[in-house]
Formats: structure tokens, C-alpha cells, sequence
């Protein structure tokens, strides 16, 4: 790493502080209706078995909450990861 320029090892280190987040969806509550997958602007989820969204890049989550508040059955939690990636 210490032979890197020194643009590159400032990018790795942007990379490691990089806030992540966890997402849970509870799937009884869930209906299917595809909003949260609509308005998700990190395309963090893709549709699966009748239509309810499936977790594909956690990673990429911004905590925008915009899935949060939109879902009408309140079935998605977002909230910070305890230990972050490094
Ligand atoms: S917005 Fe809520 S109810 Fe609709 S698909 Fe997403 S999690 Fe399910
Ligand atoms: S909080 Fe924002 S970025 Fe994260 S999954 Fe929900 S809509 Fe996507």
C-alpha cells in the first residue's frame, strides 16, 4: 500500500470509511408492491418471489430512507452497521 501514489491510498481510505448500513425486511408484513424497489436510488434491491424485493448490494445503501418512509406496511428497517468494513 505504502508504494501507491498517493491519490490511490487516498481513495482506499475513503473506501474503508465508508459509512455502511443494514437493512432489514420483515416479509409477513410485506405485500409485494415494489415501491421501495422503484424508489431506491442505489438500485440496492431487485424484485423476487411475488414481487417482494430482495437484497442485493447492502453495501451500496446510503440510508436515503427513501424505501423506509415509502413503504405503506412499514416493513424495512435501515440502520447504521455496528462494525464497519476495513
Ligand atoms: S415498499 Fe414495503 S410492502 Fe412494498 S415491496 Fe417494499 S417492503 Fe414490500
Ligand atoms: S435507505 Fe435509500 S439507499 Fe438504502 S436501501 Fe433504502 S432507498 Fe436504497
Amino acid at each position: 500500500m505504502k508504494d501507491l501514489p498517493l491519490w490511490l491510498n487516498l481513495k482506499s481510505l475513503s473506501e474503508k470509511q465508508k459509512k455502511l448500513f443494514n437493512i432489514e425486511i420483515n416479509y409477513l408484513w410485506c405485500k409485494g408492491c415494489g415501491i421501495c424497489i422503484y424508489y431506491c436510488p442505489k438500485k440496492v434491491y431487485t424484485a423476487g418471489e411475488l414481487g417482494k424485493p430482495q437484497i442485493m448490494n447492502m453495501d451500496d445503501c446510503i440510508n436515503c430512507r427513501l424505501c423506509v418512509m415509502r413503504c405503506p406496511d412499514l416493513a424495512i428497517e435501515v440502520y447504521p452497521r455496528e462494525e464497519e468494513k476495513l
